[in-house]
């Protein structure tokens, strides 16, 4: 019955709420006039994350106001990506729809995203091909990043490609068999594969408020993707391990050649002392990356549930 879902994330957002009210309203005319899909077909889920501001009365004034919007709110902040997860288990759509609330996806892009899909692909993902309003550092990590995960997953992950996208029933249905607790969504969906695709589209300006990524929770972020689909960190820690082993082995032959075949003093403080220091260094890096997948094992056997729901609002109903 309900043709597409749109999955919407909000958190502190009470200033774009209007707007992204309004722009929602043009996207149901528009998918009305291009593919005659009535508003009873298409149902907007926002999902409040533990806004701290008045995000959750804006969004329940939206619900009375039509019936195709529905409000899940948490019981609290469980981050972006558990935020989305909740509205993509609870979508009930042919289609979903990821888009962000702060108006930097603009939602008419959506048709775009719809037309692809419906020329018979399983994932549309929106490509960034320029962003206003992010600062260099932001590009930068962000471009180096992607390039990274690319090389270092065996998977390819689309660059400089966000959460906003459209996903077919199948796809979608297996990403909600994944229980996974760190979820990286936007690799899920490229491990799932069929038949994927991607369209370019301008970033816009956030339309009101400050990112709610700041750098230290974008480390966090990039770390999680980085360790859900690889185990490369382990690898590369035990070459290291290997590495240097072997010139220390090396350098072990010189230490016994010198003190059987010269006569030189060894003397030791400089070199024991640096020796000493890089070592028990390295020791504690390696056992803090071993530290962070157990961490991660831990968490994932505890089986808690991903998210939890405080209430749900929806015209009428509540
Ligand atoms: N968001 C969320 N929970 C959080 C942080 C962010 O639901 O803990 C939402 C936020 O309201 C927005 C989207 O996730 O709709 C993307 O966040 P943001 O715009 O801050 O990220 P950026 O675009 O800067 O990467
Ligand atoms: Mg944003």
């Amino acid at each position: 019955m309900t043709e597409i879902s749109i999955v919407i994330p909000v958190y502190n957002e009470e200033e774009t709420i209007p707007e992204l009210y309004t722009r929602l309203l043009g996207l149901l005319t528009l998918l009305n006039e291009k593919f005659a899909v009535s508003n009873d077909h298409v149902e907007f889920i926002f999902v409040n994350d533990g806004s701290k501001d008045n995000t959750l009365q804006s969004l329940i004034s939206v619900t009375q106001q039509h019936a195709s919007f529905k409000v899940i709110n948490l019981s609290r902040n469980f981050g972006h990506q558990i935020a989305v997860t909740a509205g993509i288990e609870m979508a009930v759509g042919n289609a979903v729809v990821l888009i962000d609330a702060d108006l930097q996806d603009p939602p008419e892009f959506i048709i775009d995203l719809y037309a692809k899909y419906k020329e018979g692909y399983d994932v549309v993902y929106a490509v960034r091909q320029r962003r206003e309003g992010e600062n260099f550092f932001k590009l930068a990590t962000a471009k180096m990043f992607y390039r990274i995960m690319q090389r270092i997953t065996n998977m390819n992950i689309p660059l400089d490609t966000g959460d906003f996208r459209i996903m077919g029933r199948n796809v979608v249905d297996v990403i909600n068999s994944m229980k996974e607790k760190h979820r990286f969504i936007r690799g899920m969906v490229t491990w799932v594969g069929f038949k994927q695709t991607g369209l370019l589209y301008h970033r816009k300006e956030r339309f009101a408020g400050q990112s709610k990524y700041p750098l230290i929770k974008m480390m966090r972020f990039a770390w999680d993707g980085i360790t859900a689909f690889s185990t490369s960190p382990l690898r590369m820690v035990s070459y290291l391990g290997f590495t240097i082993a072997t010139v220390g082995f090396l350098y072990c032959l010189y230490v016994i050649y010198a003190k059987i075949f010269t006569n030189e003093t060894i003397q030791g403080w400089a070199s024991v002392m640096i020796v000493t220091l890089i070592m028990s260094g390295i020791n504690l890096i390696t056992l803090g990356v071993i530290g962070q997948y157990i961490g991660r094992i831990s968490e994932e056997s505890k089986n808690r549930p991903l998210y939890i729901i405080d209430k749900i609002y929806q015209k009428n109903v509540s």
